[in-house]
Parts: structure tokens; C-alpha cells; sequence
């Protein structure tokens, strides 16, 4: 069983993926995790990709797919996988079709979280972070002391201030549609998972959609 994940930023995604590989019985795959693990075994394109990295650039999506494909041709991604925003713009979805076909797998679905935009500014904007030790807090203002290091000052991420968080979504709004389009186009079953409410009933919902 292979699936990919989308979500808006704030949709719980990343807290779902874990949750689904232990219902499915499939490890998830995020492409952070794997160029980290291909840079510490020091493979050729691990390797590659380093040198973007050094250089502060992008890694490129076929050095990306190339180390996707040779995580995903170990044994324990046999029986499926959970591809954990793996995919953000039409030509990597295009890429990971190759990728998965020179395996002779394929997509069995594509999950989309979907929460109301007003739901996750109030979500993200609700976190802060200490200035000092870097504990996350949700619930606390900004401003407030630390209760775990006792010194540091609660202060919101940029990346967290509303207006931030509006030009996220509008920037994955305007990046995602058109990959979502182009899977239902290309014949893979895409399912909308209503991401409100408590993180045991997403999960039900997007088994569901699944068929389990
Ligand atoms: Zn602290």
C-alpha cells in the first residue's frame, strides 16, 4: 500500500503520518529524513546532495527522487509506504510516478488534510517558542517565562505571525491545486480528509477513506 500525504502547514500532517504507518503496518518516508540518512551513509548521490546543501542551494528533484527510489528499493518499504510530503509541484509528481513505476509500484491513494484557513492561523499563531532553551509551548503567550529553563522568554516564530501564515497558505494553495488536479487526471483515487477535531478522529476519517 502506497500513499502520499499533502496538508496545509498547521493541518497535522506530520502528527498523522506516524499514526497511519502503525495502523497500515508501512514505515513513513519524508524527504528530509532520507537525504539525511543518504548524507550520514555517504552514498554517491547522499553526497550530491551534500554539495548543494553546503552551498546553501536546493537540492535538485532528480538528485531527491534518486535517493527516494534507492530508499525505497530496501526491504523494509516492500509491502508499502507512507510518503510524507514528498511531493509538492506537478513535475516531482511526475518524477515520483518513474521513480515508483521503475519499481512496478504504484500510488493506491493520495490523502489531502483539509482544515478551514481561520482554524490553523488560530493553531500556528497559539504556538510560542523559549528564546533560550527552544522549548515549544502551545497555549502560552508571548512574553511569558519559561517554565522549563526558568530564564527565557515565550516569543511566536516569524514563521507563526498570522500575516506569515496566511502567505503559507496561499503559496501551498497555489502550489498544491494544480497536484491534486494532476493525480485525479492521472487515475489515483485522491481523498480530502477533514483535518478538525481531535487527532484520534482524523485518523479514523483518513483510515476510512483508505477502506479500513
Ligand atoms: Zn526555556
Amino acid at each position: 500500500m502506497n500513499i502520499l500525504l499533502f496538508g496545509k502547514p498547521g493541518a497535522g500532517k506530520g502528527t498523522q503520518a506516524p499514526k497511519l504507518a502503525a495502523a497500515l503496518k508501512v514505515p513513513t518516508l519524508a524527504t528530509g529524513d532520507v537525504l539525511r540518512g543518504a548524507i550520514r551513509a555517504g552514498t554517491p548521490l547522499g553526497l550530491k546532495a551534500k554539495g548543494y546543501m553546503d552551498r546553501g542551494d536546493l537540492v535538485p528533484d532528480d538528485v531527491i527522487l534518486g535517493v527516494i527510489g534507492e530508499t525505497l528499493g530496501r526491504p523494509e518499504y516492500a509491502n508499502g509506504v507512507i510518503l510524507d510530503g514528498v511531493v509538492r509541484t506537478v513535475p516531482q509528481a511526475e518524477g515520483m510516478k518513474r521513480v515508483l513505476s521503475t519499481l512496478k509500484r504504484k500510488l493506491e491513494a493520495v490523502l489531502s488534510f483539509d482544515i478551514n484557513n481561520d482554524e490553523i492561523v488560530k493553531r500556528l499563531s497559539g504556538r510560542t517558542v523559549c528564546e533560550a532553551c527552544q522549548t515549544p509551548y502551545t497555549g502560552h503567550a508571548a512574553g511569558e517565562t519559561c517554565a522549563t529553563c526558568g530564564k527565557g522568554k515565550l516569543v511566536r516564530r516569524k514563521d507563526d505571525e498570522p500575516d506569515a501564515i496566511r502567505n503559507r497558505l496561499d503559496v501551498y494553495e497555489k502550489q498544491t491545486a494544480p497536484v491534486l488536479d494532476w493525480y485525479k487526471r492521472d487515475g489515483v483515487n485522491v481523498a480530502t480528509i477533514d483535518a478538525s477535531g481531535s487527532v484520534d478522529d482524523v485518523s479514523k476519517r483518513a483510515l476510512k477513506a483508505l477502506g479500513r
